[in-house]
């Protein structure tokens, strides 16, 4: 049975190869933007003419009302000073007024009564009145204040200065009230032909202003009355009286009527003039611009966002129209390769694309794409089978796990090797299948893999399903996507426990022989019966001590020994007691010789030899005394010795110093030599032989 799950990770592959990322624009969007772009523009320079054409209209009305409004007021003006000059002048040719500063007091209050009278008849008269220059003063209903001298007023001394014209609507303030008044006058001439009076007649301001400063179409129109040098006279705001418009008076000089624009704390005025021919004087009518302004602005504003709504909405229907016929296709043709993918039914199939140059494409592009991608899975099929026919042949283990050791699937001989089921390895971790104590080796492994450090093969203990014991060898390696980066783990999983045990046996049997070779190795240079070192060993110590001596120039010394009478003993007691005799004294010897470089050896039969390194004669005379003695001491009887009752040696000592030896058999021949005196001088004794001169 084959349970590897390759199909669905193919699959994977395929769509992650095709996804990309999400478009940041669509053409719906684009399509939208550009239309009501371009609805805006359209409609922003019709706007633009339309606004144009609304301002200019605006500002014509505006002038017109101001025209007709002007016109109307100097008529006002103009009939209003008219009537009051006529009246003047009839008033200026009546004898009495003239002379009346000569007449009794019945003629001047006829006088009075005539002033009553005319008051009547026009009611824009406040006063009607005449001064003398005797200070005699005729008024109608009006009581001058104490000391008053009609001389000194301005509408006298007007009337004086312009005689014998009339001086026409001179704004002053009574002098009781205070109230404002404009005043027309003209001198009085008696009959001697000396002028020695002023008639006048004074209008309340008040009054005037209520008649030109009526509201028209504007709430901010008003009118205003300024005198030939271009002060003004009448107006609403008393406080300007007296003073000029600058921009005015140029006009003022040059035309009878025109229009004009000026400012006032910072409020923009539009205006219109015209000369009054009677009197001269310039009616002025204002308006502020802003008045006429703001209606255009508001609706400029519709008009922008009536230009933005249709454009928005023109955009739209644009947007929406050519994208069925444009983005759709290709949203379509994105689904059906999509679809193809995934293996699904292809319901984009449903789809009619649009007969335009983009549906065509669309339609062939996706038939091409279907073509190709069944070509593609069955070359994916043909390989997948491939695949699996070599994974089922592998009498190893392959497990393909994430990049966090979590298994994603595992080949047929997992069974037989962990004894897993089929479904079992997938969602397991790796480290399920390792013994505890490998676990910090095994991800150490894995780590230096993905750093790209492999260390290679590795092995493991692994424990099986049932939780026996096996030894596994582990290959790894990583799949990489195409930008490189390592996505899975490869393990490639041998059971070694069989060639394990017999490494284990090869090992123990390689043991064994080592050991076999130590001790044939140490038994070539041991005396097997005293364990001293033998014959051997000791030529190559003396070699080697004997170079040491002749390169430092240190003294060696040898001492050489034999047991007095053996033959005897071991004729005595035997070979085996001989035997045991030559083992008591190699132990005696090997107590007193303890230094460590000090070499005893057994030099062959019952002769011994101890090498004494960086030794003199007296060193090793010292040493040779407490052998013989410790000899003595073991007390070994030997009652056929002709030497004593105990087992005795004799010893030879030869020293090496100064050179004159070559050879450490010499030394030896030397310690030889020395034994043989010692054997003859009676035994048990030591003689020593120097090499010194
Ligand atoms: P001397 O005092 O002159 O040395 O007399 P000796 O008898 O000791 O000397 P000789 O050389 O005549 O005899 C040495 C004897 O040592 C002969 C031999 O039987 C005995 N011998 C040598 N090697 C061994 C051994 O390994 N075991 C035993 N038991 N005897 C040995
Ligand atoms: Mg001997
Ligand atoms: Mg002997």
């Amino acid at each position: 049975m084959f349970y590897l799950h390759t199909l669905p990770i193919m699959k994977k592959e395929i769509s992650i190869k095709t996804k990309c990322s999400p478009p940041t624009a669509s053409i719906k969007r684009e399509i939208f933007q550009s239309g009501a772009l371009l609805a805006l523009i359209v409609m922003a320079v019709f706007g633009f003419f339309l606004s144009s054409i609304f301002y200019y209209s605006e500002i014509s009305k505006a002038k017109a009302v101001i025209n007709r409004t002007n016109y109307a007021v100097a008529l006002i003006i103009d009939g209003y000073f008219s009537e009051i000059m006529n009246t003047l002048k009839v008033l200026e040719e009546n004898q009495d007024i003239r002379e009346a500063m000569v007449l009794d007091e019945e003629a001047r209050q006829r006088i009075l009564d005539g002033y009553r009278s005319i008051r009547k008849a026009n009611k824009n008269i406040t006063f009607i009145y005449s001064g003398y220059e005797n200070g005699l003063m005729l008024i109608n209903d009006y009581t001058p204040p104490e000391g008053f001298d009609p001389t000194t007023r301005p509408w006298y001394r007007a009337a004086m200065a312009i005689k014998p014209e009339t001086s026409i609507g001179l704004p002053y303030q009574e002098i009781k009230t205070n109230e404002w008044l404009v005043s027309t006058s003209r001198a009085l001439r008696k009959s001697d032909g000396v002028y020695s009076g002023v008639v006048a007649i004074d209008c309340s301001m008040n009054k005037i202003v209520h008649l030109i400063a009526q509201h028209d179409e504007y709430g901010t129109d008003f009118s205003f009355v300024m005198d030939r040098s271009g002060e003004i006279i009448m107006h609403p705001d008393q406080s300007l009286l007296g003073k000029s418009l600058p921009e005015m008076k140029e006009a003022f000089q040059l035309d009878s009527k025109g229009d004009f624009t000026f400012r006032v704390d910072k409020v923009e005025y539009f205006a219109h003039y015209s000369r009054i021919s009677s009197t001269g004087w310039a009616v002025v009518t204002v308006v502020e611009k802003r008045e006429i302004v703001r209606p255009i602005i508001s609706q400029v504003l519709f008009l922008i966002g009536l230009t933005c709504a249709i454009a928005v909405f023109l955009g739209l229907v644009q947007s929406t129209l050519l994208s069925r016929r444009l983005s759709r296709p290709l949203i379509e043709l994105g689904r059906k390769i999509k679809a193809s993918i995934a293996g699904d039914e292809l319901d984009a199939d449903k789809y009619v694309y649009p007969n335009n140059e983009i549906g065509i494409m669309a339609r062939e592009l996706g038939q091409l794409a279907e073509k190709e991608l069944n070509a593609k899975t069955r070359a994916l099929q043909a390989s997948e089978e491939i695949y699996k026919t070599i994974l089922m042949a592998s009498p190893d283990d392959i497990t393909i796990a994430d990049l966090s050791g979590r298994i994603i699937m595992v080949s047929e001989a997992a069974h037989r090797i962990f004894g897993y089921g089929p479904e079992e390895g997938p969602g397991m971790s790796v480290m399920d299948f390792i013994a505890p104590e490998d676990h910090e080796r095994a991800r150490g492994n894995i780590v230096k893999m993905l750093q790209g450090n492999y260390p290679g093969p590795n092995e493991y203990r692994a424990i099986r399903k049932d939780g026996s014991c096996l030894d596994i060898e582990v290959n790894n390696s990583l799949i990489r996507d195409r930008q490189g980066n390592p996505v899975r783990m490869v393990l490639i999983v041998r059971d070694i426990t069989s060639r394990k045990k017999t490494e284990q046996q090869v090992q123990e049997l390689v043991r064994q022989l080592e050991i076999e070779r130590d001790l044939a190795q140490r038994n070539s240079l041991t005396d097997s019966l005293t364990g001293l070192s033998n014959r051997r060993f000791f030529d190559n110590a003396l070699r080697t001590e004997f170079l040491r001596h002749k390169r430092s120039g240190s003294q060696l010394s040898l001492i050489m020994l034999d047991v007095d009478h053996f033959k005897k003993y071991n004729d005595h007691y035997g070979h085996l007691a001989g035997d045991d005799c030559l083992l008591q004294i190699a132990n005696a010897l090997k107590a007193v010789v303890k230094r460590p470089p000090d070499i005893v050896a057994r030099y062959g039969g019952e002769e011994f030899v101890v090498i004494l390194p960086e030794t003199d004669l007296q060193g090793a005379a010292i040493l040779a005394g407490r052998i013989g003695e410790a000899v003595l001491g073991l007390a070994r009887l030997h009652p056929t010795s002709d030497t004593s009752e105990f087992v005795t040696i004799s010893l030879g000592i030869a020293t090496a110093e100064n050179h004159v030896l070559t050879d450490g058999a010499q030394l030896v021949a030397l310690a030889d030599q020395a034994l043989y005196q010692a054997k003859k001088d009676g035994r048990n004794r030591y003689k020593v032989l120097t090499t010194s001169i």
